[in-house]
């Protein structure tokens, strides 16, 4: 029997290691953040469609941007360059057997085959993984500046524009300062601003529960990973003892970490991104792993650029519940410059999921040259 089925081979792969300014030195409790060093992947089909990734590393939590392109250009490329670019399930499968971990490059070469084969397609991103059940999601932005005048005028910035959600970064200084700054967002803007809380691990386990506890006075509607990734007893612990949701970030990567988390309930809700699990089939097992578990989710982010942003936006689109929204807010409030040829799509405090092909917005060519760094391929 002669095989019929359709292919879309691919006829090249390009690497952009690019370089984005970013607003400012970000605080966190494992760490600054300064430099947005992102890989780009552009997967080019024969006949001339591209399909666009992004992998965004960050050392002190996921791992380095050399890293991913390495891995990208050297140890992925001769599984992708000539394959069938419709078998995007064997693909990936095959590259969990070419190199363990390198999550945010596996992230990048989905998100791109996923994006080719939408366009080839003629359909959003979101309707290859069942379609959307929203294309409307609540968008939080972080507030994690060492000086709170700064932050409190972003705040300003962000609820004159209709965003109503910040997600506070805790536990980089002094537990006094946390309530500082906690305490002049609740005294400017009251009740109408939801706040979170992410400790980014930053807390002991030994005085983490008396610290979490005095920050439930500021009446968060989550604390996230307070305690190290590897804390895991401390964090159920914490999350037992709160009437506060606590959030797993760091502690869940991989499906089995999230099989694990929810059988030990370390935490009441996931922070799902594409960049820890790998792209998004596992962001999707893991998000029905929470589903069955009655644990919720929530659309975390790198230091993304508007391609990551968006194929986040497309995964939030497909989730069984998006009650806590995302934050993906790094492209228009974070990054100073992106590579997309249009704003990424933000109305009235909520990300909108473009329903144009594939991601739905392209990538300018001559935007991409000018942050990249070098390009291989
Ligand atoms: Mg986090």
């Amino acid at each position: 029997m002669t095989d019929t089925s359709p292919t879309l081979p691919i006829g090249g792969l390009r690497v952009h290691l690019v370089d984005l300014p970013v607003r400012s030195v970000r605080k966190h409790g494992i760490g600054s953040f300064s430099r947005a060093l992102n890989v780009i992947v552009e997967l080019r089909a024969e006949g001339g469609l591209v399909g666009w990734g992004e992998a965004c590393p960050w050392p002190a939590f996921t791992g380095t941007a050399e890293a991913a392109a390495a891995a990208l250009d050297i140890h992925f490329r001769p599984h992708l360059v000539g394959a069938d670019g419709f078998c995007t399930a064997a693909l990936m499968a095959r590259l969990d057997k070419v190199a363990v971990g390198a999550t945010e490059a596996k992230a990048a070469v989905e998100t791109a085959l996923l994006d080719l084969k939408a366009k080839a397609l003629g359909v959003p991103l979101y309707d290859l993984l069942g379609g959307a059940r929203c294309r409307r999601i609540p968008l939080s932005v972080s507030l994690a500046d060492s000086e709170l005048d700064k932050d409190l005028a972003l705040a300003e910035a962000c609820l004159a524009d209709g965003i109503k959600i910040f997600k506070v970064k805790t536990g980089f200084a002094d537990h006094s300062f946390d309530i500082e700054r906690l305490e002049a967002l609740r005294h400017r803007f009251g009740m109408k601003i939801d706040l979170r809380i992410d400790y980014n691990q930053g807390l002991h386990p030994s005085d983490a529960l008396a610290k979490v506890r005095d920050l439930e006075a500021f009446r968060p509607s989550f604390i996230e990973q307070p305690v190290p990734a590897a804390q895991r007893e401390a964090l159920a612990a914490i999350a037992r003892a709160l009437d506060t949701p606590i959030m797993a970030d760091e502690s869940v990567f991989s499906p089995e970490d999230a099989l694990r988390a929810a059988k030990d309930r370390i935490a009441d809700l996931f922070s799902v991104k594409l960049q820890k699990a790998g792209g998004f089939t596992r962001a999707l097992e893991i998000a029905a792993i929470a589903q069955a578990a009655g644990i919720g989710l929530y659309g975390g982010s790198m230091f993304e650029a508007g391609v990551a942003n968006l194929a986040g936006a497309h995964m939030m689109a497909v989730l069984p519940e998006a009650r806590y929204g995302c934050e993906y807010y790094t492209a228009s409030r974070y990054l100073t410059a992106d590579i997309l040829t249009a704003a990424f799509p933000i109305e009235a405090g909520e990300v909108v999921v473009p329903a144009a092909p594939g991601l739905g917005i392209e990538v300018d060519p001559d935007r991409l040259a000018h942050h990249s760094l070098e390009s291989r391929g």
